[in-house]
C-alpha cells in the first residue's frame, strides 16, 4: 500500500520534470522572468525543493496563459483559465484512471493493461494549486482575485479526487505519511497538506 504514496510522489516528480522542461521549450530563464513582476527580495543562493518547483510552477503558468491565443494577461486570469491548465495538463499525466467499463475499475494495482486513459493525479493537481496559489499572492495578486483560491477549483479538485479515488481503488482518506516518511518528507507535505 505504500505503493499508492509511492506512486504519487512518482507523479509529482513527472509533474515537476514536465513543468521544467515545458518552460525549457520556451527558450531560456530570461524571458521567463519577465511573467512575474516585482523582483523578490534576495533570492537565498539555494531554493528550497518546494520553492523552486513553485517558481517553475509560476512560471509555467504565466507561459500557459502567454500561449492562448488570444494571449491572457495575469491581471485577466481567473479560475476559468486555472481549470482549463489542469485539464490541459492531464494529456501529460502518467496515471492510469480506469473508465467505467473497464474490468480494472476501482482496482488499485490492476493485474494487467488497459486502454484507459492516463491523467494527472489529485494528488500532484493540488499540490500544484497549493503552490500556485501561494505564488500568486506572492507576485503581487491579491488574495480577493487569486483565481487558485476560487471555489471552483475546490470543487473540480474534489471531483477529480473523488472519480480517482473509485476509479483507482484508492481511498485518499487515508494517509499513508508514516510509512513513507524517509522517502518523501517533501512530497507528502505538499500534497496533504490542503486537502482537509
Ligand atoms: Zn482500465
Amino acid at each position: 500500500m505504500g505503493q499508492m504514496v509511492k506512486n504519487l510522489v512518482h507523479q509529482q516528480y513527472r509533474l515537476a520534470v514536465l513543468m521544467s522542461s515545458g518552460q525549457g521549450r520556451e527558450s531560456g530563464e530570461g524571458s521567463s522572468r519577465s511573467v512575474s513582476a516585482p523582483a523578490d527580495h534576495q533570492q537565498p543562493p539555494q531554493l528550497s525543493r518546494y520553492e523552486s518547483q513553485k517558481r517553475r510552477d509560476w512560471n509555467t503558468f504565466g507561459q500557459y496563459l502567454k500561449n492562448q491565443r488570444p494571449p491572457v494577461a495575469m491581471s485577466q486570469c481567473n479560475y476559468n483559465h486555472v481549470l482549463d491548465f489542469l485539464r490541459y495538463l492531464d494529456q501529460f499525466g502518467k496515471t492510469k484512471v480506469h473508465l467505467q467499463g473497464c474490468v480494472f475499475f476501482g482496482q488499485p494495482e490492476p493485474p494487467g493493461p488497459c486502454a484507459c486513459p492516463l491523467r494527472q493525479a489529485w494528488g500532484s493537481l493540488d499540490a500544484l494549486i497549493g503552490r500556485l496559489r501561494a505564488a500568486y499572492e506572492e507576485n503581487g495578486g491579491l488574495p480577493e482575485t487569486n483565481p487558485f483560491a476560487s471555489g471552483a477549483i475546490r470543487l473540480y479538485l474534489r471531483d477529480v479526487r473523488g472519480s480517482q479515488a473509485k476509479a483507482r481503488g484508492i481511498p485518499y482518506k487515508k494517509k499513508k505519511k508514516k510509512r513513507n516518511q524517509m522517502k518523501a518528507t517533501d512530497e507528502t507535505t505538499n500534497f496533504q497538506m490542503q486537502s482537509a
